[in-house]
This record gives C-alpha cells, sequence and structure tokens, in this order.
C-alpha cells in the first residue's frame, strides 16, 4: 500500500489530538493545539549564522569559515531545540516511530513558513531529505525527513528530491552510540547517483534532528562529488 494511501487511512481513526500536551484539537488539518505551537522551542536560527547547529557541523567560529569553504556549507539552521523529557520528544517520537509521517509535513511547513522571511530559501534549487537505508525504510514504512523536506517544499515551492544521495550502510541507531563510535559508524554510509545533473546547484540537505552533527557531515562528505555545488542544511531539531 502506498504511504499517501495508508496515511489517508490512518488519518480517519486518529484521535485528534496534540502531537505534544494530548489536548483534543479536532481539526485535522493540524498537528499541534494553539498553546504548544505557540510554545515550541525555537531556535530562532534563520538568521543567526555562528548558531550552535552551524558549530556542530563546522566547528567554532574561528575556525568556520575555512570549514565552510571545505565543506561547501553556506548556512545552516534548525528550527527547533530538542530536549529530553520535554513535550517535544513526544511528538519527535510519534513522527518516528508511531506511523505518524503527517507531523513531519506539518512541522516542515511550520519551519518554512517561520524561515522564508529570513531569507532562508533564496537561490536555493533543490531539497534533498536525509535518505533511510531501504531496510529501515521497509521497517518504518516511510521516511520522516522526506515527509519535512516535503512540507518545506509546499510552502516554497522547491522541489524534493530523493534519487540522487542513496544509503548504502544500514548503520546502527544514532542514539546508541558516543563520540567517536559515531564518527566511524557513519563514515561512508552514503553514495551519489548521477552527481552531474546536480552540478552546480543550491541544495537543501533536510534532516529530522541534528545531535553531534556526524551523519549531516558523512553526507556532506559523499555529496562533495556535486561539483561545484553549495549546501544550506536545515534540521527540523538541534538537539541541546
Ligand atoms: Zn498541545
Amino acid at each position: 500500500m502506498s504511504s499517501i494511501i495508508r496515511q489517508a487511512l490512518c488519518s480517519l481513526f486518529y484521535p485528534k489530538t496534540c502531537a505534544m500536551c494530548g489536548a483534543y484539537i479536532g481539526d485535522i488539518a493540524h498537528v499541534l493545539c494553539d498553546t504548544c505551537l505557540a510554545d515550541l522551542p525555537r531556535t530562532e536560527q534563520a538568521e543567526q549564522r555562528q548558531n550552535e547547529t552551524e558549530m556542530a557541523l563546522l566547528g567554532q567560529p574561528a575556525d568556520m569559515v575555512k570549514a565552510s569553504k571545505v565543506m561547501h556549507v553556506n548556512s545552516a539552521a534548525a528550527f527547533l531545540f530538542f530536549e529530553k523529557n520535554h513535550p517535544i520528544q513526544t511528538m519527535i517520537h510519534q513522527m518516528k516511530y508511531a506511523d505518524r509521517p503527517d507531523i513531519g509535513f506539518y512541522m516542515g511547513r511550520q519551519a518554512a513558513m517561520e524561515f522564508q522571511y529570513a531569507g532562508f530559501f533564496d537561490g536555493i534549487d533543490v531539497i534533498i531529505p536525509m535518505p533511510l537505508h531501504p531496510k529501515r525504510l521497509r521497517e518504518r514504512g516511510y521516511n520522516q525527513s522526506e515527509y519535512i523536506a516535503s512540507g518545506i517544499g509546499s510552502v516554497t515551492g522547491i522541489p524534493v528530491d530523493t534519487t540522487h544521495v542513496t544509503r548504502k550502510r544500514n548503520t546502527p541507531k544514532q542514539a546508541l552510540q558516543k563520540g567517536e563510535e559515531r564518527k566511524s559508524n557513519v563514515a561512508n554510509a552514503f553514495e551519489v547517483n548521477h552527481p552531474e545533473q546536480l552540478y552546480h546547484k543550491h541544495i537543501l540537505v533536510v534532516d529530522d534532528l541534528i545531535t553531534t552533527g556526524e551523519t549531516m557531515k558523512s553526507c556532506l562528505q559523499a555529496m562533495k562529488l556535486f561539483r561545484g555545488a553549495t549546501f544550506h542544511v536545515m534540521a527540523l531539531c538541534k538537539a541541546t
């Protein structure tokens, strides 16, 4: 069954409750109640350079200019801060593990509406969601980052591309690992296909959660084969 049809069927049976606090909201077009939407732990990173998300990818401010030239990363930002034991953990957990890809789409739209006023998407040609390994995609039934990317695309009109970057190794879950283990775990985990089709493009790479940044760095390393391309990174959440 296609994920879109399955999503539609599932939505018939969802209790219409807020994905963060569980309050009844009675409107299938929304995922959060007004209070939780207003109180989201926003990072305000859309216009802020040298922010925590950029530092996860590019290092300390003194090293950033050099690192951004090496990695061709122009900007990076997260929409929200992720904190354990905060209601946002409930929402992210549902999005990833409870068959609620609609949360990803909704949050992608929300993030894009709030970021586009800062000009964050100006000049971007294509959005690439962080790929899942095919095995995990089969288990989960959907890639939550693809839904976030589609939400961003629906607001900005920028196309979403899922064909040029794929995951070739099924790496253990990052949440179970620490430091150096994470680094070696994700090295060479990605491969690119037909890189020539994305030469000199401005590419927005979208992920659900950036923790140490190692997965995103590995993905960016693989995408260096897109010669002359520049990268912008956007995560739904940055772990604090
Ligand atoms: Zn709520």
